[in-house]
């Protein structure tokens, strides 16, 4: 149950003064995405980009003009547009004793700006003045308002990204209204830590950083900003270690076995393991063989051969006589597992099952039972796996794969299906140290740092689209010359119909010059439709894939070997990376193209170059990092696990270190989180949306 005390930050927006449905809905888009109500906090915790200094306040005479400035004048008369041009601008003349300065609107309303600006009245206003024919002009002021209205103008304005049809002045509102309801909360950091720090408290903290004295309070290594980034820290890591602690107060069961099961998966395998993925499997078998419980990420670049090394480790708990699942973040991806492991599974004598949302009736009431028979030995899937009525005779491994697309619950959900279960995850986004910390918690590490033998270094150009034909051309010597190619359209979930109009558009024309060796897949698509799409392409039916980015993750077709990327610029860097990770699997030379509209901004051409440097995924995430800071290097923005709201690790990553042990600390002295500052710490994990973590303590 949530603290009452929370309640007035947890009501729904349109609690506040002056917001109805429609500008709910609006903030909707602006703070969670446009589905689900946006809350008190999560108006609370939309912080400033940036600011309007409204501290110049000149004489007209002193103006400079295209400067931001705030001057007091007199309002002598207005000048409506004449009744035959009622689009002609709206001018109002002003004086102080120094000068003369115009104001003008377009579109406005005669009465409203009548009652705004009496003719004789002292009005103070702010915006940026220009100069027109030699005279000071301002164009819609910013701010308007009389001698009252100045004694309490914000002089340092902070500026909040918008959503389109939302006005600043409704988000500054709305915000003003959260303030006041913020309730007084009890504190739940560190007295001595915020001292030393010189932090505000919780709601100080946001006061000085909606309603800012100085720029310095809004930039991000503020007192301010730091203590509400140490906050959301603390709430991370506090859940984590809690998961942890859970995870670890269930002991494990080791899993003993001889290693003949993956013997035979070995012989089986066309080619030799790298070294890398023999000792990773090393690792991960001495851990099943333990009692205690293992939590460990393997992590590799893409193509690097996670899945066989998954499978490795299935085999050592099913030769104990248990169970695995392997839990995929996609239905192409579960079936594709699916098809890798078949003939492997069949080799080795393992009896394997899939288990995805499509499975339904008879076929599915036949997986359950023989999954809680124990007639399964190995079962792949989706989140299908771990939804209720799924239940294993003894599952003993859960491996998941993409591992950033499920949230905290759902690897929760999974392990609770067995007995102290061990977990594996895979993870193909090469995550920077700190990273791993922040989302995993102190997780053991397997790296697979080498790539398979044999292969070779993907041929990367950037190409502007005005030579889209040229492209098409060497795609049509591509084809001529046997070989397969991905063409990549982008997919931007906001306009997700219009984007996808645009992929059907490319699949048209290139239909038309290559026949029917083209193909389209894209998200929207049926489950077996797009399975039948790709099984085409990989056995060589089509040989022209147009693909959304549902390709992007694990889609192994190691002879496509050209990939042209439409529209590269609007891709981030970690995500181009794994989609020219789709090629470049095979003996053959690949070719990624990336298509961009000029011009490039400057992120965009900095993204771009990286990629044509280099193939090194872990390289590629750290500049990843640098370049677009923020927490969505790991792809948060698409998955259903929010990243950080506050903390910017590119600022504050110092205060992780701080916050892990802090949270150990914590946990240590007050495991359940009941004295006065653990009652404290729970509105803290609320706030951070992190009270998954509160019910795995009531659980017990
Ligand atoms: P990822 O780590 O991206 O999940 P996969 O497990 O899909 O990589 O493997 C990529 C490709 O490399 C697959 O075609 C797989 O069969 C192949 N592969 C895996 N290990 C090796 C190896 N040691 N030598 C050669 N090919 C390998
Ligand atoms: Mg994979």
């Amino acid at each position: 149950m949530r603290p009452p005390v929370l309640n007035p930050l947890f009501a729904a927006l349109s609690a506040l003064p002056g917001i109805g449905p429609k500008l709910e809905k609006l903030f909707g888009h602006l703070l969670v995405g446009g589905d689900g109500r946006p809350r008190v906090v999560d108006l609370l915790f939309h912080l400033p980009t940036g600011f309007v200094d409204r501290r110049n306040q000149p004489k007209l005479s002193e103006v400079v003009p295209d400067t931001v400035v705030t001057v007091a004048v007199t309002v002598e008369r207005h000048r409506p547009p004449p009744p035959n041009r009622p689009r002609a601008p709206y001018n109002i003349d002003t004086y102080d004793d120094t000068n003369t300065l115009m104001i003008t609107y377009f579109n406005a309303r005669r009465d409203y700006l009548e009652k705004l600006y009496p003719e004789g009245a002292l009005r103070y206003v702010s915006g940026t003045a220009t100069l027109y024919d030699g005279h000071l002009q301002m164009l819609h002021p910013d701010r308007v308002v009389d001698e009252a209205g100045f004694a309490t103008l914000p002089l340092i304005d902070p500026i909040y990204p918008l959503t389109e049809g939302l006005h600043p002045n409704q988000v500054r509102k709305a915000i003003d209204a959260a303030l006041d309801r913020l309730p007084g909360l009890p504190e739940w950091q560190d007295t001595a830590w915020l001292k030393r720090n010189d932090y505000p408290s919780f709601g100080d903290a946001l006061r000085v950083l909606h309603r800012p004295a100085t720029p310095v309070d809004i930039e991000p290594g503020s007192a301010a900003w730091s203590r509400l980034a140490y906050d959301e820290l603390l709430a991370s890591q506090l859940a984590l270690a809690l998961l942890r602690a859970h995870m670890r107060t269930r002991a494990g069961r080791g899993s003993a076995a001889e290693g003949l099961l993956r013997a035979r998966i070995v012989e089986a395998l066309p080619y030799a393991l790298t070294p890398s993925q023999t000792r990773a499997v090393a690792d991960i078998v001495a851990d099943l063989a333990q009692p205690s419980r293992m939590l460990r990420l393997l992590q590799g670049d893409v193509g690097s051969g996670k899945t066989v090394v998954a499978l490795l480790a299935a085999a050592h708990v099913i030769e104990a006589g248990r169970q695995a699942a392997f839990m995929a973040p996609t239905e192409i991806l579960a079936r594709q597992h699916f098809a890798t492991i078949a003939p492997l599974a069949k080799a080795a004598g393992l009896r394997l099952a899939i288990l995805t949302g499509r499975e339904r009736g008879r076929e599915r009431d036949d997986i359950l039972a023989a999954l809680a028979a124990g007639d399964i030995d190995l079962v792949v899937g989706t989140h299908a796996l771990f939804q209720e009525n799924v239940a294993f005779r003894d599952l003993a491994l859960a491996i998941v794969d993409e591992q950033h697309r499920f949230g905290v619950h759902q690897r929760l959900a999974l392990a609770h299906k067995g007995e102290a279960v061990d977990l594996l995850v895979l993870t193909a986004t090469p995550i920077p140290r700190t990273l791993v910390l922040t989302y995993f918690g102190d997780m053991d590490i397997s790296e697979l740092r080498e790539k398979p033998a044999g292969r070779q270094k993907i041929d990367t150009r950037a190409v502007p689209l005005d030579r889209l034909a040229e492209v098409i051309d060497a795609v049509a010597r591509a084809l001529d010359a046997g070989r397969r190619v991905y063409w990549v359209c982008p997919l931007v979930e906001e306009s997700e119909s219009v984007d996808l109009a645009a992929a059907e558009e490319r699949y048209k024309a290139l239909q038309k010059r290559f026949g029917k060796t083209v193909d389209l897949v894209h998200g929207r698509m049926r489950g077996p439709d797009k399975d039948r799409a790709m099984e085409r392409f990989a056995r060589g039916e089509t040989r022209l894939l147009v693909a959304t980015t549902v390709i992007e993750v694990g889609v192994d077709v190691p002879e496509a070997s050209v990939m042209v990327i439409e529209h590269a610029e609007r891709f981030g860097l970690a995500q181009l990376h794994q989609l020219r990770g789709r090629i470049g699997r095979g003996a053959e030379r690949s070719t990624c193209i990336l298509l961009y509209k000029a011009p490039l901004g400057p992120t965009a051409k900095a993204r771009l170059a990286v990629l044509r440097e280099t193939e090194d995924g872990f390289r590629i995430a750290e500049e990843d990092l640098k370049l677009r800071g923020e927490g969505d290097v790991l792809g948060t923005r698409q998955s259903g696990e929010p990243g950080f709201r506050i903390a910017r690790l590119e600022f504050h990553a110092k205060l992780l270190g701080a916050a892990r042990d802090d949270a150990t600390l914590i946990l240590t002295r007050d495991p359940k989180l009941k004295s006065p500052r653990g009652e404290a710490l729970r509105d803290l994990l609320y706030l951070f949306a992190r009270d998954e973590a509160i019910r795995l303590l009531d659980a017990g």
